[in-house]
């Protein structure tokens, strides 16, 4: 599993990475965030309402789910468990506290912390994606904080430095699960 601070550039790693390598498949999350412009239902998040992620969760349907910046985002199961029986690679790209329940679950999954190359850089990636308003951006700046504090937990660390360097890096852990 792949995690780290927003903006640090964890989605534009893995789709490079899926380019080359699409034999590695990538679980497609729900959220209850609203979809970014050229985000689509079903490939980049299954975009799902409150309730919607209210029953997800009540029966059992996600690995694991966490509230981040005002939304929730949880990994459907069904699929992951479906890859892995098949003994296919499988990625997961989420937030430090779904990579805290994924190694309670899964001791044996590879986790991998993606790092900024320092503290500005991830405060301009940020802010210049120019998506998101003024206070969301204060709030994923202060999960940065928090997600920044925890890279100790993980078992690997890349930095941000060269998207296709940090892609092929990744590639071969992801073969190691
Ligand atoms: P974004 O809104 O920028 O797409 O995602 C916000 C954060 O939620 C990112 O750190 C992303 O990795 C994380 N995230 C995406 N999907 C999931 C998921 O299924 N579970 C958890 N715990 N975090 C997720």
């Amino acid at each position: 599993m792949l995690s780290g601070p927003s903006g640090v550039g964890k989605s534009t790693v893995v789709a490079h990475m899926r380019k080359e390598h699409p034999e590695v498949w990538l679980s497609v999350s729900a959220t209850t965030r609203k979809p970014r412009p050229g985000e689509q239902h079903g490939v980049h998040y299954y975009f799902v309402s409150d309730d919607e992620m209210d029953k997800l969760i009540a029966n059992g349907e996600l690995l694991e789910w966490a509230e981040f910046a005002g939304n929730r985002y949880g990994t459907p199961r069904a699929a992951v468990l479906e890859r892995l029986e098949a003994g296919e690679p499988v990625l997961l790209e989420i937030d430090l506290q779904g990579a805290r329940q994924v190694r309670e679950s899964m001791p044996e999954a590879q986790s991998v912390f993606l790092a900024p190359p320092s503290w500005d850089e991830l405060v301009r990636r940020l802010t210049g994606r120019g998506t998101e308003p003024p206070e969301v951006i204060e709030r994923r700046l202060a999960a940065a904080k928090v997600e920044l504090a925890a890279e100790p937990e993980f078992h690997e660390t890349l930095v941000n430095t060269s998207v296709e360097d940090v892609a092929r890096e990744l590639l071969a852990l992801t073969n190691v699960v």
